[in-house]
């Protein structure tokens, strides 16, 4: 993949099959991936890459240790099993797609 800027912030990312179009500042990609995981994906860390933009500038802080402990710092109950589950009918009917890259599309 290939990154080519096209703006002070905004980068046209090529990926064979895909033309993305990342903005650093917004931290938005038109697949959706960057602005719905909060986390640089490929489109974005390669105009990132390119562009020598730091990687830990553009997560979104609760991938950072700080935010991860305090996640965890209270006590996790398991869920049993999921044939026990009883979950809200409109959410069985959600589709999730996965692409390819492994983000999820709703
Ligand atoms: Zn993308």
């Amino acid at each position: 993949m290939n990154a080519f800027a096209i703006g002070l912030y905004e980068f046209q990312v090529k990926d064979g099959r895909y033309e993305a179009i990342v903005d650093l500042e917004n931290k938005t990609c038109t697949c959706r991936e960057f602005q719905l995981d909060q986390l640089p994906r490929a489109h974005a860390f390669t105009a990132m890459r390119v562009h020598n933009v730091p990687y830990e500038s553009k997560c979104s802080k609760y991938y950072k240790s700080k935010y991860l402990m305090i996640a965890y710092s209270e006590l996790i109950h398991p869920v049993g099993d999921q044939s026990d589950w009883i979950p809200p009918k409109d959410v069985c009917y959600e589709v999730v797609y996965i692409s390819s890259s492994g983000g999820l599309f709703y």
